[in-house]
């Protein structure tokens, strides 16, 4: 039976005289809206509180996705759609793990789903990793968005002509473009005014993108890869005999025609010479290295000089994925600053069942469960990255969130006494009681909506979408100005 069938049922049968289902979603980016918009749509009767830690909504299409990718942000309408749903409220500068448990949240609401994110990342654990100009890529990455908590990182642009980023995904992709897109391209997006100023004013010539593994395993997808290699006066670097592949490359290949046109890419832009322009920059592709330790600068004492690498060779890991095993043989790279773009982690929260080893909440099919995973937390679940780890685009959330209301609906159906039960809940109303009596100061979709316009209005005079606010301070001065 469908998950939307079923529901459909569930509205009439459940809630018809019943009292509301009350849900709170912990999470404002897409995979918390979309299990909104899911829910509202499939219970008639849910009343759906969405909180963020941040005064602003939309989490990863704000501060994660790049401000040259506008057209990716257009999923923000049909959030702030759901946002204005007469049976839907999103509160903001409002911290689950600090201004409310999670078991005062249980105790309001029926349903709770964690839809909360991946807001750390992965380590390395290799020596020299805290050295000074070395950075997640997400750190980067939320300072040239202008999230508030890493608006003042202030990374080393000026102490060298080259960058090294460890890593082949896409979020290496988005930081390496935007260390070497001109400046100009960007100076009309929605980048943070501080990011631009320090960008334009870079020394970064060189950036060198270092995978573990051959150019038929990157991670990076084959549109995202189109564009980089289509900036203008940008010279790409591929050593020839990291294009050999070998038996094991070509059944990889054979089995994915994406692989295979991300090699046939990475092997054009090989054979493309240089346009010796003399604001040339350029894009090295490293395969085939992965980090061992890095250097520390004489002159600078606690500053990265350069990271060094071994080389690695492809074994079969099984299930047709190869693996890179280390040589023993190593070569440096000399640099001034590093992204490590290898990945973002969740982060566990008092209270809440968390699988350390794969980074997320132990769940099955978006229910958390504890110990054993016959044993599901009545009425926690779970949705986007923490469920199922930072993999994944925006529409990836989509299905995600659907597998999650399904089970939601069925739960509901199967076992009315253990989710909704006949148990009245405070709902928004006990919620907004105990953000009350604990002095948060909630902000609510219509301070986001003062943001929004004060923001607007800052970029027509800059000629750019918005100029965004990136204190925590302006950003909450904002949202309770007298509109
Ligand atoms: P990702 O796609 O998983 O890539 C992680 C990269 O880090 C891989 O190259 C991986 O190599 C490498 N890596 C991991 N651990 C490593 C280690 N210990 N040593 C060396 N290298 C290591 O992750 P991501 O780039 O953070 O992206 C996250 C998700 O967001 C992805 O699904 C991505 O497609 C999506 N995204 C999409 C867009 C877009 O559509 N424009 C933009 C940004 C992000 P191995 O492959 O060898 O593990």
């Amino acid at each position: 039976m469908s998950s939307m069938f079923l529901a459909r049922r569930l509205v009439t049968r459940c809630f018809s005289s019943r009292p509301p289902l009350h849900v709170c979603i912990v999470g404002s980016g897409p995979a918390g809206f979309y299990t909104a918009d899911k829910l509202l749509k499939a219970h008639e009767g849910a009343r759906i509180d969405i909180i963020d830690r941040l005064p602003t909504p939309f989490g990863l299409v704000r501060s994660g996705v790049a401000p040259d990718h506008p057209e990716t942000k257009i999923a923000i309408n049909q959030f702030s759609r759901v946002a204005q749903h007469n049976r839907c409220a999103f509160y903001g500068n409002v911290k689950l793990g600090s201004d409310l448990s999670l078991s005062e949240l249980r105790d309001l609401y029926h349903v709770v789903v964690l839809a909360y994110g991946a807001e750390s990342d992965k380590n390395l654990g290799i020596p020299g990793e805290s050295l000074g100009g070395i950075y997640s890529a997400r750190e980067f990455v939320w300072w040239y968005n202008g999230h508030p908590d890493y608006s003042s990182l202030k990374p080393d642009l000026k102490s060298s002509d080259t960058a090294v980023i460890l890593g082949q995904g896409n979020v290496a992709l988005d930081v390496a473009r935007i260390l070497l897109r001109p400046t100009t391209e960007l100076a009309s997006t929605d980048i943070a005014t501080h990011a631009l100023s320090a960008l334009e004013e870079s020394s970064i010539r060189k950036v060198y993108l270092v995978g573990r593994r051959g150019p038929v395993q990157a991670a990076l997808t084959a549109k995202e890869l189109r564009e980089i290699l289509g900036i203008k006066n940008l010279h790409i670097r591929i050593k020839e005999t990291d294009l050999t592949v070998t038996p094991a490359d070509e059944e990889e290949m054979k089995n994915s025609r994406a692989r295979k046109r991300i090699y046939e890419l990475l092997s054009k832009a090989a054979a493309g010479t240089s346009k010796g322009d003399c604001d040339q920059r350029e894009l090295h592709f490293v395969f085939f290295r992965q980090p061992e330790r890095f250097l520390e600068s004489d002159e600078s004492k606690g500053r990265v000089s350069g990271v060094n690498l071994e080389k690695t060779i492809l074994e079969s890991g099984g299930s047709g994925k190869q693996i890179a095993v280390g040589t023993g043989e190593f070569e440096d790279i000399n640099c001034s600053m590093v992204l490590k773009a290898i990945g973002y982690k969740s982060v566990p929260i008092d209270g809440l069942p968390f699988d350390h080893k794969k980074g997320i909440v132990p769940n099955v099919r978006g229910r958390v469960v504890s110990g054993d995973i016959s044993q599901t937390e009545p009425g926690l679940y779970v949705c986007g990255w923490l469920k199922r780890g930072p993999v994944g685009i925006i529409a990836t959330n989509l299905y995600c969130a659907e597998e999650t209301v399904g089970s939601i609906s069925q739960d509901i159906e199967e076992e009315e006494e253990g989710v909704v039960g006949k148990s009245e809940k405070a709902g928004r109303k006990g919620l907004v009681q105990l953000l009350e009596n604990k002095m948060v100061k909630k902000v609510d979709f219509s301070g986001w909506e003062k943001i929004d316009a004060k923001e607007k209005q800052m970029g027509i005079e800059r000629n750019k979408p918005r100029e965004k606010l990136v204190t925590w301070e302006d950003l909450l001065a904002a949202s309770s100005a007298d509109s």
